[in-house]
């Protein structure tokens, strides 16, 4: 028996339960507690996040965690209607700011409203950016750059396990109603 095999095995549940943190039953629980969380409309523990997402949504949004590019369900998503936190709901943008960034995110170059999504400085990774929070519930979306089009010079690039998409109600467009010209 090599004593490498025990090793290998220990760090491989150890890598598993590290990948599956989002799901574990018993986490130790998180002390995250900023002060910005404490005036959100949404809140629930870190327990109960866990709980009821999906483990992507999880990482990103309880985790700030980041997806990887050209993964995501909605970098390359066209139609019409809503994005909506996927903690919480809360509309936060517009198919109508959505643009092509090429970055394998979805990008949007403004919120669906001033007040759905809060802004902070995020100095981690050695970079300074500023992080994208949904202002209902805190959750972690992205970040905001001011490299983005007009009209206002900002990307938002956001990760696509962070929303949840309603489509638009297109009104039915055949309005020809039968009437025929023979
Ligand atoms: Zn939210």
């Amino acid at each position: 028996m090599n004593i490498t095999i025990p090793l290998s095995i220990a760090a491989l549940l150890a890598a598993t339960t590290l990948l599956s943190s989002c799901r574990a039953q018993e986490a130790p629980s998180d002390d995250r507690t900023d002060a910005a969380t404490d005036s959100m409309k949404v809140q629930k523990s870190e327990a109960e996040w866990k709980e009821e997402l999906p483990h992507m949504a999880c990482f990103v949004l309880r985790e700030k965690g980041t997806e990887r590019a050209f993964t995501g369900e909605f970098w390359d998503h066209h139609e019409k209607g809503v994005y909506r936190c996927a903690g919480c709901g809360q509309a936060l943008f517009d198919s109508d700011h959505k643009f092509e960034s090429g970055t394998g995110w979805p990008s949007f170059f403004q919120p669906a409203e001033g007040t759905a999504v809060l802004e902070e400085e995020d100095d981690s990774w050695g970079m300074r950016r500023v992080e994208v929070l949904c202002s209902a519930c805190g959750g972690h979306l992205g970040h905001v750059f001011d490299d983005g089009p007009k009209p206002t010079g900002l990307r938002y690039c956001i990760n696509s396990a962070a929303l949840s998409f309603d489509k638009e109600d297109t009104e039915d467009t055949e309005n020809a109603q039968g009437i025929r010209y023979d």
